[in-house]
């Protein structure tokens, strides 16, 4: 018996007798007993998040059966792509009466990061939903919650009558969360994707602590940077010039003094963390190992170090390479780099990846108004810190948007106990019942005005 088992064996009686008190303390709902016959968006969105598609082992077959089972009963018809083996792109397509017109698409990725089960109150595969509504799981807020609002709302306006004059495509992609590349990647590439002749798109934002719901119209562009130092090596005791280690504390110096010029603009509130070029040690290597840890009376000829960058889309990216060459990792010291840039920058025209939040943008002004015809409010748009899947489309020429209509709200994404409250969840049904509505209804004249 592995030391595992037996630690296993010990903890779960103990757990067992434990349980039922805790349990007692939070009243909860598990999907297993909740009355099968009472489907409804909740227990919709519970089945989903219940179904585990966290890395590196997603299961995207049951999650593309379960959303195809949903658009069974809607006026939707389904397509299914694998441009790589078993890492399904599912469509949802809501012809428009008018399919000549470019049609609104509504993304959302089926992956998820891992949980680690042992940190969290309740498992992050059982959806779990206590007594005042909050919802349990890996995936409430990234980003299972939009993926079954599309739908939702899709399903009521149905009811209503509503039929849609340009065509809505709602989107399923897989590995998001590792960066795309064959997920929707391969799909923007592809001339399905050319066909389906997208003029607008909707992707995941991130939830609100206010009550103004945000968007978001840009990503940071990240790259890894490892920069290398060599030097002679040389006896403990001896002071010279250009070790391996000297050359890279040096570097360390000088890029930490950079990221402080960047902090300080956040920290005098000049910028907000998502506007400036952030740089960030994630490890160092060097030394010479020992068996009791690392030789002592040796320094290393070769030292590493590996940093974070995330760049907004109004850095210049030549001149963070100059710097790099020139300051950071320079050939005089020793040193060299490798960048490696992960994604776009610019689009195919080489213009920044940023979608206008202005009039001049007619697809902003129909979905602003749209999101206050629920009585919701904007906050003032923003550049996502992090990254999603919507700097492909932009990459494309694409204008999108990063929504995830979650006001009030902690922000969890990626966290331990990850939750959203239902009543969060379904007043986001409503504003894409709005959204939906108006930009599928949505015309431009050659005045820039729109009629419904
Ligand atoms: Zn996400």
């Amino acid at each position: 018996m592995s030391r595992k088992h037996r630690l296993l064996c010990t903890v779960f009686p103990v757990a067992l007798l434990v349980l039922p008190f805790f349990v007692g303390a939070i009243p909860v709902e598990s999907p297993s007993n909740e009355d099968p016959e009472a489907e409804n968006p909740v227990s919709r969105f519970r089945k989903y998040l219940s179904i585990n598609t966290a890395h590196p082992n997603p299961d995207y077959s049951v999650a593309v059966s379960f959303l195809r089972s949903l658009a069974e009963s809607l006026p939707l018809h389904t397509r299914v792509f694998e441009f790589v083996p078993n890492k399904p792109v599912l469509l949802l397509i809501w012809e428009g009466s008018d399919p000549s017109l470019p049609s609104v698409l509504l993304n959302s990725h089926m992956d998820s990061v891992p949980a680690e089960p042992s940190k969290w109150t309740f498992d992050p595969f059982s959806a779990v939903r206590t007594s005042d509504g909050k919802i349990f799981a890996r995936g409430a807020q990234d980003d299972k919650c939009i993926g079954i609002q599309y739908i939702e709302a899709i399903r009521n306006l149905w009811k209503k009558g509503f039929t849609p004059l340009r065509t809505l495509i709602v989107s399923y992609v897989p590995d998001e969360e590792i960066g795309g590349l064959d997920g929707v990647t391969k799909f923007v590439a592809s001339k399905e994707f050319e066909e389906l002749n997208v003029g607008f798109m909707l992707d995941e934002g991130q939830a609100s602590t206010t009550d103004e719901f945000r968007v978001f119209y840009s990503d940071r562009t990240p790259w890894d940077l490892i920069i290398k130092a060599q030097g002679a090596p040389g006896h403990g005791s001896k002071m010279y010039d250009n070790s391996a280690m000297e050359n890279l504390i040096k570097s360390m110096e000088i890029i930490s003094k950079f990221r402080e010029t960047q902090f300080d603009k956040v920290k005098a509130g000049v910028a907000v963390y998502s506007e400036v070029i952030s740089v960030n040690p994630v490890y160092m290597k060097a030394g010479t190992p020992s068996p009791s840890g690392f030789v002592m009376n040796l320094q290393p000829s070769e030292a590493e170090a590996g940093f974070n960058i995330r760049l907004p889309p109004t850095a210049e990216p030549h001149a963070l390479k100059m710097r790099i060459a020139d300051e950071w990792a320079p050939t005089i010291r020793n040193m060299s780099y490798q960048i490696i840039e992960k994604g776009p920058f610019r689009d195919f025209m080489g213009r920044p990846l940023m979608t206008s939040t202005d009039d001049s943008n007619p697809w902003w002004s129909t979905f602003k108004e749209a999101i206050e015809a629920t009585g919701g409010r904007l906050a003032k748009p923003e550049i996502l810190a992090s990254t999603t899947d919507s700097r492909y489309f932009r990459q494309k020429g694409i204008p999108a948007l990063g929504f995830s209509p979650m006001t009030n709200t902690p922000i969890l994404l990626h966290e331990h106990n990850e939750f959203l409250e239902d009543t969060v969840f379904l007043r986001g049904i409503e504003v894409y019942e709005s959204i939906i509505h108006s930009l599928c209804s949505h015309l431009e004249d050659p005045h820039g005005k729109q009629e419904q």
